[in-house]
């Protein structure tokens, strides 16, 4: 880590440049707070192309001032820490205060591109919302949230990222004595649906009102002029979340702790904690240890959005009308909207995967009723998701091989790949392999490479972490010698995440 600052910074320019509008706009939500102090921190990784979108020079943050920014042991001067106060339901059971338990507002920074991104530490110590917890983060489960956000980034799924995993120096004890961390997000905000279901719960209009308006003014500031603008605010989370939850079944992502207090209010993914990605296609698919009941499976995730959807309106009712039936009725609607939305981002990006959409046969029902049919067919046989997409570009140049091979029944592909090609036909093939390799990655964050790398790294070898990271922020280029991040694990015993991280 360079030692000094060797860049061409101003005396005394700050070297985040944080402002405090959260605070400013919304006391009532949050804790002034400190982070406990990290005992020897060393940067463990920097995210230089995040750096380079906010505007700051990787090299800065790298040295030990920008360290010590990092690790909230020095405050500049317009940042104000906080721990934000926020409510939620857990697995469908609510508690009245959640809340930053191990985490830290430090502020928001204006991008490059003049975009405002919140700057939050994970794993900053206990605050008031800490409850039994201690407010730390160890190395594994950091590293896990940065490789899994810059992987969902790279295939172009809204998620919050981290700019940098800093090692505190300290063991932390959870099941065995582990390294400490913090991981340092990035978030367009961390407006979640709790935190409007805090508000509401507070009984104090005004605040909802302002929790609103700031919400509309940074993530939806068309509905400002909306006649009736918490009820357009609603609207335009249904839809940028129901088009996320799309993005995460096409790409076999099972987020596994979708409750109100991980749903934001901006469309971006957050809170990588037991996350993991499908290998082999089924519905049923649960990886989290606590999920016992698969609430949170992948085949429920829209069904589930959507309750949190309704748990937000519930919390915007006041906003929306005096008359409390006339609120329900309007709320109503939008939420029913919700599958609409849904089944159209889906459509679309099934679709595309397939390479039928610009097709002859785009937008027809026939077209629909394929599409619809596929997610069983590859459940059915157990077919690998990614496989399966990446290797129809191969089918398009005429080799069946790599798909057919996924399915338990060869024979069940043989009879689908006609129909498959009647709908794309009459387009160069050599463009149809091209638009298929654009629209369906090759590498994901596999989850035993992932385990491997993160288990090498707490040992203190950072090279697996170093490679998975090449492999899955590149995902539709395929390379030499990144074979292994292509393939399935092994099957057998079912993959476990934990929470509790
Ligand atoms: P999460 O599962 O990360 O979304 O966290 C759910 C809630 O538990 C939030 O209020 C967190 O702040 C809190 N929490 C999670 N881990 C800890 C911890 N180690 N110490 C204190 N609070 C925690
Ligand atoms: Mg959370």
């Amino acid at each position: 880590m360079a030692p000094t600052d060797t860049t061409d910074r101003a005396a005394g320019e700050p070297l985040l440049g944080l402002d405090h509008r959260f605070v400013r706009d919304l006391p009532g939500l949050y804790d002034p707070w400190q982070a406990a102090p990290a005992p020897e921190p060393r940067l463990v990784l920097l995210n230089e192309s995040l750096a380079a979108e906010l505007g700051r020079d990787p090299a800065v943050l790298a040295s030990d001032e920008g360290v010590s920014l990092l690790v909230g042991a020095t405050v500049e001067p317009g940042s104000q820490p906080v721990a934000m106060a926020y409510a939620g339901h857990q697995f469908g059971n609510y508690s009245p205060l959640l809340g930053d338990g191990r985490a830290l507002l430090l502020g928001e920074v204006t991008d490059a591109a003049g975009r405002m991104r919140d700057v939050h530490l994970k794993g900053s110590g206990r605050t008031r919302f800490s409850r039994g917890g201690d407010g730390k983060a160890v190395l594994g489960p950091m590293l896990r949230e940065y490789v899994i956000g810059e992987a969902m980034h790279a295939l172009g799924i809204p998620t919050t990222r981290a700019l940098a995993v800093v090692a505190t120096g300290e063991r932390v004890l959870r099941e065995r004595a582990l390294p400490g961390a913090l991981l340092v997000r990035v978030a367009s905000s961390h407006l979640r649906v709790g935190t409007f279901q805090y508000a509401a719960s507070t009984g104090d209009h005004e605040l909802l009102r302002r929790l609103a308006d700031h919400a509309i003014a940074r993530h939806h500031p068309h509905a400002a002029g909306a006649d009736v603008p918490a009820l357009e605010l609603f609207r335009s989370v249904v839809d940028t979340q129901a088009r996320l939850v799309a993005q995460w079944m096409l790409v076999g992502f099972v987020h596994g702790v979708m409750n109100t207090d991980n749903t934001t209010i901006s469309g971006e993914t957050i809170d990588y904690g037991p996350c993991a990605f499908m290998d082999r296609v089924d519905p049923g698919t649960v990886f989290s240890s606590i999920d016992h009941g698969g609430r949170y499976a992948y085949g429920n995730q829209p069904r589930v959005l959507q309750w949190n959807l309704a748990r937000l309106a519930e919390a915007l009712l006041p906003l929306i009308d005096d008359d409390a039936s006339r609120a329900v009725e309007l709320a109503t609607e939008v939420l029913t909207s919700f599958d609409g939305r849904y089944r159209r981002a889906w459509v679309d990006g099934m679709t595309a995967k397939l390479a039928i959409s610009g097709g002859a046969a785009d937008g027809t029902s026939d077209v629909e009723a394929f599409v619809d049919a596929v997610p069983s067919m590859l459940a059915a046989q157990r077919v690998d998701h990614t496989g399966f997409f990446r290797a129809l570009s191969a089918v398009a140049r005429g080799d069946d091989e790599p798909a057919r091979s996924l399915f338990a029944d060869p024979t069940v592909f043989d009879a689908w790949r006609p129909t498959w090609q009647a709908l794309v036909a009459g387009r160069d093939t050599g463009a149809i392999a091209m638009a298929l390799d654009r629209a369906n990655p090759v590498y994901i964050p596999r989850n035993h490479l992932v385990e491997d790398a993160l288990d090498a790294a707490t040992e203190g070898d950072l090279a697996p972490v170093h490679r998975l990271l090449a492999a899955v922020t590149d995902p539709f280029v395929e390379r030499a010698g990144f074979e292994a991040y292509a393939a399935p694990g092994p099957e057998g015993a079912p993959f476990r995440t934990f929470c509790g991280t």
